[in-house]
């Protein structure tokens, strides 16, 4: 009898999730998994709604689902719910396990690691560094945790892909005493960036083992520069928010003005911490939405301004990147931005022309939801559309971890 894995990414007030059949065929790697369903959970809190897909992608479920008001209870009867469904359609399978996306495994974890009562302790430790994701990731597997008290769940970590800088990535220039209790550059979107990683040789032969930015545009973003198919730098750094600007996050920033947001305007850390990961980035400056698509549609002054100054940003930490791996032989384009605004990706190719990028604006219109190449046969560099998994590469740890590949 095969088994099913369950997926699980949660956020504030929405858990994305994929379920798959393992084969537990022992053949290995993906021979062994098979998406079999995915879907939301989205507005707990609010109005509850579940949505559920098949393989092939049609909607098998969508509908309002009633949850109670407090939030711990409603993630875990949300779970409950999905739960039932997954066993009532799981053609004989059991659950055997859960992997979950976990935004920061700081130093200690550069792997993925099986949930023990004392893993969940330490990765609470890091909520601070990343107060916007972290204690939404935990408490689902605690949710879980008590529907299912004997389920094994796997964490998998956005920061791990990012363990192979060279120290110079890693390191800000503070006291030795402060890096050493960890205060370093760690970089997010791990799971993506891995997954990315994985598809480079199929795509692109040998020239996937040279210099490659991988641009993971979606509501975060960040920049990731690869070489051999390892992280040796990217734009986010000890927490989420350092980098490109983003939906609501503010990217780099001059840590002084942190210090005047504090002292001159006498805003506590916890405005200073809303105002830095909710109001800032695209809904910050265009006064508009944090959503690209939104944004994009609409014709104000200060919306206009606000993708000029997302797109300034990407040109100046691409040129970062790229001066970090001494040039660039690859561009890929990923999540949400990343693979559906064919106008984000021109601005971003003109803009890279110095460094050898010449698009090829029908295939960069062209609608496909497809990896592609979109730059023009003589370009020096391959600028590549490629759609990310990170799903599969929770569910492919999640197997590892548990040794059950
Ligand atoms: P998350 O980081 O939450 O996983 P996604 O990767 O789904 O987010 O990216 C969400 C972003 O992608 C939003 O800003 C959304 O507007 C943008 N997006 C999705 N489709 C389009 C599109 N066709 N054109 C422009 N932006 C798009």
């Amino acid at each position: 009898m095969s088994e099913a894995l369950l997926v699980v990414n949660s956020g504030s007030s929405s858990v994305k999730f994929a379920a798959y059949d393992t084969g537990n065929s022992g053949g290995g790697a993906d021979s062994a998994l098979a998406r079999i369903a995915s879907g939301k959970i989205e507005g707990i809190g609010g109005t509850p709604r579940l949505l559920i897909r098949g393989q092939d992608g049609a909607v098998l479920e969508d509908r309002a689902i009633s949850l109670p008001a407090d939030l711990a209870q409603a993630q875990q009867q949300a779970f409950g719910q999905l739960f039932d469904w997954l066993g009532r359609h799981a053609d004989g399978r059991t659950l055997g396990a859960v992997g979950h996306r976990v935004v920061h495994g700081g130093e200690r974890f550069s792997r993925p690691a099986r949930i023990t009562p004392e893993v969940l302790a330490q990765l609470d430790e890091l909520t601070p560094l990343a107060p916007l994701h972290q204690p939404h990731n935990l408490s689902a597997i605690r949710a879980i945790a008590g529907l299912l008290p004997g389920l094994p769940q796997v964490a998998c970590f956005d920061t791990e892909f990012h363990a192979s800088q060279p120290w110079v990535a890693q390191a800000y220039a503070l006291p030795r005493r402060i890096t050493e209790a960890g205060v370093k550059h760690y970089g997010f979107h791990g799971l993506s960036y891995e997954y990315i990683a994985s598809v480079l040789p199929e795509r692109l032969g040998t020239v996937g083992e040279g210099r490659v930015v991988a641009a993971h545009l979606g509501n975060g973003a960040s920049l990731c520069a690869m070489q051999g198919r390892r992280s040796v730098a990217s734009t986010m750094g000890f927490t989420a928010l350092d980098g490109l600007m983003m939906g609501t996050r503010c990217g780099s920033l001059d840590p002084g003005v942190v210090l005047y947001l504090m002292r001159g305007l006498g805003m506590s850390p916890k405005a200073v911490e809303k105002l830095l990961y909710e109001q800032s980035g695209l809904l910050g400056v265009s006064g508009v939405s944090g959503d690209m698509r939104t944004v994009e549609a609409s014709e104000t002054p200060q919306a206009r301004q606000a993708i000029e100054l997302y797109l300034y940003r990407i040109r100046q930490q691409l040129g970062s990147l790229a001066a970090s791996l001494g040039g660039l032989d690859a561009l890929v384009f990923t999540a949400g931005i990343g693979e559906n605004s064919a106008m984000i990706r021109r601005r971003v190719c003109i803009d890279a022309a110095w460094v050898g990028v010449a698009l090829d604006d029908a295939a960069n219109e062209a609608p496909s939801s497809a990896a592609r190449r979109i730059s023009t046969p003589a370009s020096r560099v391959a600028v590549w559309v490629m759609p990310t998994d990170e799903e599969l590469m929770i569910a492919r740890h999640t197997l590892a971890v548990l040794d059950l590949l």
